[in-house]
């Protein structure tokens, strides 16, 4: 199955796609995990990126649908995958016909009270990327991956500023792709 999970940011959708991939052992395509492994090893495309992620804004359509083409190619998903963050405009749902077909869009949705308390106390893995929350999903020790003892952190991203503008670019420019793929 080719499934793309579809939200706004903060909803949950790499927490379920870790659940489902741990299930149906098929790949996890995040393209913002994607993103911040190329701003890890500081690559020209991470660089470019980094502009755009740290304001809370979309990397342009053409960066992000050349780096997820490169992904999906890969022998791990040609018998499947779960898309988590893909696509996120119009523009970019057009481009994936071009590249593959998806079998199943889910959508999560969740009031954006929940998604700002969500993400201000979301906290990551920097070795192994877990998600955990501050109060919703406290690590059994502060600060530390239960799985793998690494340190967490906070996304730069999921900083007030940074936070406000993502979600009105979810409204502006992500929500109309659910009317195309309907
Ligand atoms: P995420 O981890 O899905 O919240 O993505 C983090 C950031 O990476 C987003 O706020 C965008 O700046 C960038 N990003 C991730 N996926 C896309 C996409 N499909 N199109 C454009 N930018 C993206």
């Amino acid at each position: 199955m080719k499934i793309a999970l579809f939200g706004s940011p903060g909803v949950g959708k790499g927490t379920y796609a870790a659940k489902l991939e741990a299930i149906y052992h098929m790949p996890h395509i995040a393209t913002g995990d994607l993103f911040r492994a190329e701003i890890k090893q500081q690559t020209e495309l991470g660089k470019k990126a980094k502009e755009y992620i740290d304001k809370g804004a979309l990397v342009p359509d053409e960066i992000t649908t050349g780096m997820l083409k490169n992904r999906l190619d890969k022998e791990d998903c040609q018998n499947g995958f779960l898309l988590d963050g893909f696509p996120r405009t119009v523009k970019q749902a057009e481009a994936l016909e071009g590249i593959t077909t998806l079998d199943a869009i889910i959508n999560y949705f969740a009031d954006d009270e929940v998604i700002i308390q969500r993400l201000s106390g979301r906290r990551l893995c920097k070795k192994d990327g877990s998600i955990y929350h501050i109060t919703n999903v406290p690590p059994k020790q502060e600060n530390i991956c239960d799985k793998c003892s690494g340190e967490l952190y906070q996304r730069d991203d999921d900083k007030p500023e940074a936070i406000k503008e993502r979600l009105e670019v979810y409204r502006t420019q992500t929500k109309p792709v659910l009317e195309y793929y309907e």
